[in-house]
């Protein structure tokens, strides 16, 4: 079997993954704040972390993923109060939205999709928790995480703690013993629809909790999400580069010293989706919402985008991007074509599909998997112009682990309806051959090349062989 190795944050380094429980893998990826329809850098963890359990499962290892919804989030607050409608009545449209977009990915559901509203006693019972041990105390109603009273804080993140800010602007500084700490639970404030009673769920404690009926913060839902559906010190926590600081540094801290144990033993992150150089943030608007891309691009073209670079880095946005993986996807189609349904592939072809597990192993190196199964795809081509044909079953299987095992063979006219100007002049280059005006002839090629087609004559007429730029 091999070694899997996955980039560590806390630590800095790409370390081995060794599984807490042998044979088993334990993965909590944070979901998006349902506020809006997401977009397609929301898109990218969903993908991201969809795809590794693919590619543990192939390895052998049984992996249990867990994908959160926030429904309970100023966020939510604030934009319900926006569109004159409940916070509950919006992030249960949104869920729905969230849930038709991603299954339109068509990678299935994670295994577990817990929502914050739906695990409201485990969250109380943390923060009373951290309470008893002297890390959170009461105050206004509110309850504050003692930042200071954990000597670990930033460790995750890597920042000085005099460096930090928990971008929760002035709201409740006043009540703060120190303004580092963060909120666990915050009072109900006037307007606010929806709201949780603490003491609704403490009902085995001896004195009624001195804090009032409101609703948790952000983190500590986390927290109590992860540990209620795989325990404490879980293989691998995930989610964008972006929430290291503060969410993810917060997690951390709240179960080390609730708990007296890490909550994950691997933090992942994914770069973020840019758009000019720009953070995808949702306050830049809605900007490609997932659906949109997904509907003008087709699902085959956005897994392959979001595959085609390295997790970790950020990854550009543009119509051309996602015009090169529809052609990336358009080029395994035309080799599928080719290739003998359910038959293995000659033992040298079978090396570049090792290669391609090998490069997964290697910290989820999706790209230089890529070029491995592209690779492949060119000896089947080349074995194909030889008149020796292969099988299909290695790229099969490695097309599976990537979310793409479903991609059919072109039919005859795909590539006539593909590029209908690249096929005239096909037609028109095979004319100019049977004349014998080969000038002619080699001058269409060039044309139908510039277009991103290779001509390759066959015993049924010109065929075209999608261009695809190797990176
Ligand atoms: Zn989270």
């Amino acid at each position: 079997m091999r070694e899997i190795r996955l980039h560590d944050t806390r630590s800095g380094h790409v370390v081995p993954l060794k599984p807490r429980d042998p044979g088993r893998v334990g993965i909590y990826a944070c979901g998006p704040t349902v506020y809006s329809r997401i977009h397609i850098g929301n898109a990218r963890p969903y993908v991201v972390f969809s795809l590794l359990k693919r590619f543990l499962q192939h390895e052998g290892l049984q992996t249990t993923l867990v994908a959160n919804v926030t429904d309970v989030n100023d966020k939510i607050y604030d934009a319900a109060h926006e569109q004159g409608i409940s916070s509950g009545e919006l992030a249960c449209r949104m869920i729905g939205h969230y849930t038709a977009d991603t299954d339109a990915l068509g990678l299935g559901r994670p295994d577990h999709e817990p929502l914050a509203s739906q695990t409201m006693g485990a969250i109380v019972a943390y923060i009373n928790d951290l309470i008893d041990s002297g890390h959170a105390y009461a105050s206004g109603g509110d309850v504050f995480f003692r930042v200071r009273s954990d000597p670990a804080y930033g460790s995750l993140s890597h920042r000085r703690i005099d460096d930090m800010d928990q971008g929760e602007g002035v709201e409740g500084s006043e009540r703060k013993e120190d303004p580092l700490d963060f909120a666990l639970w915050k009072g109900r404030k006037e307007g606010e629809d929806s709201w949780w009673d603490p003491a609704s769920f403490l009902t085995d404690v001896p004195e009624k909790p001195v804090w009032a009926p409101g609703r948790p913060g952000w983190h500590i839902e986390c927290s109590a999400m992860a540990e209620s559906l795989l325990g404490v010190g879980f293989d691998i926590h995930g989610g964008g580069s972006d929430l290291v600081f503060p969410h993810h540094e917060n997690e951390a801290a709240q179960t080390r010293c609730a708990r007296g144990h890490e909550l994950a033993k691997i933090w992942m992150h994914n770069g973020m989706i840019q758009l000019t150089g720009e953070k995808m943030a949702k306050s830049a608007g809605n900007i490609a919402p997932l659906h949109e891309v997904v509907e003008r691009w087709g699902r085959d073209a956005v897994v392959m985008y979001l595959i085609g670079g390295h997790y970790r880095q950020p990854l550009a946005f543009s119509p051309s991007e996602l015009d090169d993986a529809e052609r990336r996807v358009y080029r395994i189609r035309d080799a599928l074509r080719r290739l003998r349904a359910g038959e293995l592939s000659p033992a040298e072809m079978t090396l570049h599909k090792e290669a391609f597990f090998d490069a997964l192993a290697d910290d989820f190196n999706t790209p230089k998997a890529l070029a491995c199964l592209f690779e492949w795809v060119r000896d089947a081509n080349r074995r194909a112009e030889e008149g020796d044909e292969a099988g299909d079953g290695d790229l099969r299987e490695m097309l599976g682990v990537v979310g793409l095992g479903d991609l059919d063979a072109l039919g005859a006219d795909d590539a006539r309806a593909s590029d209908p100007e690249a096929y005239e002049l096909a037609q028109e280059r095979e004319r100019a051959r049977q004349e014998r005006d080969f000038d002619r002839a080699d001058a269409l090629r060039e044309q139908i090349r510039a277009r991103g087609w290779e001509v390759r004559d066959g015993p049924d007429g010109p065929d075209l062989i999608a261009l695809v730029a190797e990176r």
